[in-house]
């Protein structure tokens, strides 16, 4: 099969989040099935760009309201990624550092969209399907059956990957005109509450909708950001798959990010010259168990309740432990965990920004992952933590409910809490001291989290299945 994935992010190229990670290793996993997967993204400036080598395959042209946008698609040459890179450059539009975060982000991948679609119509030959992720792709599926110029894509198959529901890229209908020609009798494929709702409308055009956990997909129902109903009445083309992991960017015996490489064998004192490495330039005691947070700033995330937990947890519960932040998102929140380093000296330290490196060595030197998650539609950090023999604590919800037992049963690995609340997290953390110090646990656990496969091979598979059960049965 020829599939093309249209995506926002695609690692290394570009990465935000969990989105990133999974258009990088999915066709990679794909392709290795005996297919012929594909990535088309936007090309930003970022390093990937002028670090590789490219050639044009493709420029065209296309209106987009009282704007003409030209556009150019650029191909990879050497098949670095393992899969044939093609990134769309719209001047004035996508010749940005940054992914998101624009005034003009609507137009943005409006117009990203129409390029796509449009560079396909002229295709001399058809893919066998359109897989499209999030709601900056979403718009697709209704442009190849309703706009007039791209009917002649309907026949093929398209599927929608909901990485995260919460954001819908929501734009008032007076940007209707935004959209290559359309029949309007279809105005109620992009309306939601008196909105135009992409990911509504891939919701209800894509011919197949996936979210990346079964525990999610059947959340969603009940909580989705004003689209449980959509959710419940489309059930029948929604499938929960489980992303996986990328075990060749994923491998602590091979990492070229982390200080020492391990492998479940010598997990314990692996780990232990990693903890090292991250103690003395954070200021932390190696003695102590160390808890770290790595993510999004966020109330998805439950970020907002780290700040009171960590005091909490380091007055109350005395100073037993370390505790080190990367992430970056609210101010408030940023803030708050900045102060902390003023009143923990030697406990406590953070780093308020995006780093890549880092976030590896965090995942090999740290003993307990916190992801207190109020929404978590699969969650990629804790299947890390698990490969580098760090325990998730995790709020039973979404992916992390599919993905972590509690090491009270049998079998079980990590620690589990229901309530995003500071003092479920507190007692957590109580509990991960505990553990700590029960040095033979501590080491059978790990070596158990540490065999689990969450490698992409399985998953990959499930999408063909996905894609299979559109076409016609031979
Ligand atoms: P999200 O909801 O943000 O997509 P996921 O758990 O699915 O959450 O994926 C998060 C990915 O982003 C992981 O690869 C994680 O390591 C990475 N990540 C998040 N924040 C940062 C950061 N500040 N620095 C480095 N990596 C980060």
């Amino acid at each position: 099969m020829e599939i093309i994935h249209v995506s926002a992010e695609c690692y290394p190229v570009a990465k935000a989040g969990g989105l990133g990670d999974v258009v990088g290793a999915l066709p990679k996993y794909q392709n290795l099935l005996g297919h012929i997967a594909k990535v088309v993204m936007p090309m930003y400036r970022t390093r990937f760009l002028y670090e590789n080598e490219f050639e044009v395959v493709h420029k065209g042209g296309f209106h987009m309201g009282t704007r003409y946008c030209d556009y150019t698609i650029i191909k990879e040459k050497t098949n670095k990624l393992d899969f044939d890179l093609y990134l769309v450059d719209i001047y004035g539009l996508l010749d940005r550092e940054r992914i998101y975060s624009y005034d003009d982000d609507t137009e943005r991948f409006m117009a990203f969209q129409i390029a796509v679609v449009d560079w396909i119509s002229q295709w001399q030959h058809r893919p066998d399907v359109v897989h499209v992720h999030d709601h900056h792709t979403a718009l697709i599926p209704f442009m190849m059956q309703h706009c007039f110029a791209y009917r002649h894509l309907s026949g093929i198959p398209t599927v929608l990957t909901i990485h995260n529901a919460q954001y819908q890229g929501w734009m008032g209908w007076e940007k209707q005109n935004y959209l290559p020609a359309w029949d309007s009798w279809r105005w109620g494929s992009l309306d939601w509450s008196n909105t135009i709702n992409p990911l509504a409308s891939g919701i209800k055009c894509a011919w197949k909708v996936t979210t990346v956990s079964p525990s999610y997909m059947a959340e969603l129902k009940y909580q989705a950001n004003g689209l449980e109903m959509l959710f419940e009445y489309e059930q029948g083309k929604c499938t929960g798959i489980l992303n996986g992991i990328d075990n060749k960017v994923w491998d602590p015996a091979t990492d070229t990010y982390i200080l020492d490489n391990y492998t479940s064998a010598d997990a314990d004192a692996g780990k232990k010259l990693n903890k090292r490495q991250l103690c003395d330039e954070y200021g932390l005691d190696i003695e102590k168990p160390l808890f770290v947070f790595i993510g999004r700033l966020v109330g998805e995330k439950a970020a907002d309740l780290l700040p009171q937990a960590i005091y909490d947890a380091l007055t109350h519960v005395g100073s037993k432990m370390n505790f080190l932040i990367l992430g970056s998102g609210d101010p408030a929140v940023e803030n708050q965990l900045e102060a902390l380093r003023g009143l923990f000296v030697g406990y406590y330290n953070s780093t308020i920004g995006y780093n890549e490196k880092l976030s590896h060595l965090m995942y090999a030197g740290a003993d307990f992952l916190l992801m207190p998650s109020r929404v978590e539609p699969c969650g990629l950090n804790q299947l890390y933590a698990l490969r580098y023999g760090t325990i998730p604590i995790v709020r039973s919800t979404g992916g992390l409910k599919d993905t972590v037992t509690d090491f009270g049963e049998p079998d079980g690995f990590g620690i589990r809490f229901n309530n995003a609340s500071v003092w479920d997290i507190t007692y957590s953390i109580h509990r991960g001291v505990e553990l700590y110090a029960d040095k033979e646990r501590m080491t059978a656990i790990r070596s158990r989290m540490m065999e689990i496969d969450h490698s992409w091979e399985n998953s990959a598979g499930k999408y063909i299945d996905v894609y299979k059960s559109t076409m016609p049965v031979a």
